[in-house]
């Protein structure tokens, strides 16, 4: 019996590591995470992100830069077993009952602590997972079995100081970590058509703002997306507050020149939020 064991446990690691072999570099994802009920539904966007999950290959770890953990200072979350934080109100009990009980990785923690030198990163040991993590990559790894670590979004910064940071983390990628960013492009709760909630229909704004993002993300000109303050109404109404849109721009600064961008959840939802998500490489 134990030789069986042996042997099968020689042939998985020699799958995984010719998958890593082949990996080479990880994708990078942006997913718009959209209501926390997304996380219990069952949708075109989950079944999207199911469809992502499936098709890059399986990462050894996961970063994700969640719009939910915003902090003064740049933190990673570094405990062994991050727990679940149910981070909203007034949403059915099933939501609450819901646990992602995937592991941390106190040394994916340091490693990302160490690549960045534009700023001391802290370890934290206090977060977990916040819904803007679990609620999307439960649908990519329903069995919970990738340790994922979380990094925050520093409030205090501007635009092109977590452009910057999120350059620095790139060669994580070669060690077949996934990085996620989880946020929305178009993302303003207070404009939300309420009498359209589960409805794919945007305001001509969000329409505007949605289509202007794609275009400058498709052609690879970055720069009026990390000036996202100056580009007018339509983007002053999707971005009211930064924190889901900051997501992107860490996804979008780990593109390297020779790779690709391919869009998929594409749509609006309620008026005022798109779920437009990519994948990079
Ligand atoms: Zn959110």
């Amino acid at each position: 019996m134990p030789l069986i064991g042996t042997t099968m446990n020689l042939r998985d690691l020699d799958k995984m590591t010719s998958n890593m072999s082949n990996t080479g570099q990880m994708p990078v994802l942006f997913l718009g995470h959209g209501s926390p009920m997304n996380a219990i539904e069952e949708n075109e966007f989950v079944a999207g992100f199911r469809r992502i999950g499936k098709e890059i290959p399986k990462p050894n770890a996961i970063l994700c830069v969640s719009a939910h953990w915003e902090t003064r200072g740049t933190f990673v979350t570094a405990m062994q077993n991050p727990k679940t934080i149910h981070d909203f109100g007034g949403f059915p009990q099933a939501l609450f009952d819901v646990q992602y009980p995937a592991p941390g990785s106190p040394e994916l923690a340091k490693q990302t602590k160490n690549l960045i030198t534009q700023t001391e990163v802290g370890l934290d040991d206090k977060w977990g997972l916040d819904h803007g993590a679990w609620s999307v990559i439960k649908h990519l790894y329903p069995n919970a079995n990738i340790p994922v670590v979380q990094m925050s979004i520093d409030y205090t910064k501007p635009a092109r100081y977590h452009y910057e940071l999120a350059k620095q983390i790139n060669s994580l990628r070669q060690k077949g970590v996934l990085i996620i960013g989880s946020g929305n492009m178009v993302h303003n709760l207070r404009r939300v058509a309420w009498n359209k909630l589960n409805e794919e229909f945007a305001f001509d704004w969000a329409t505007e703002a949605n289509e202007t993002m794609k275009s400058h993300i498709l052609s690879g000109d970055f720069q009026p997306l990390i000036d996202f303050k100056s580009q007018g109404k339509a983007f002053d109404l999707a971005i009211p507050t930064p924190e889901h849109y900051l997501p992107l721009l860490y996804s979008l600064a780990l593109k390297e020149d020779n790779e690709k961008i391919t869009l998929f959840n594409d749509k609006p939802v309620a008026g005022s939020l798109t779920m437009t998500s990519l994948k990079i490489g």
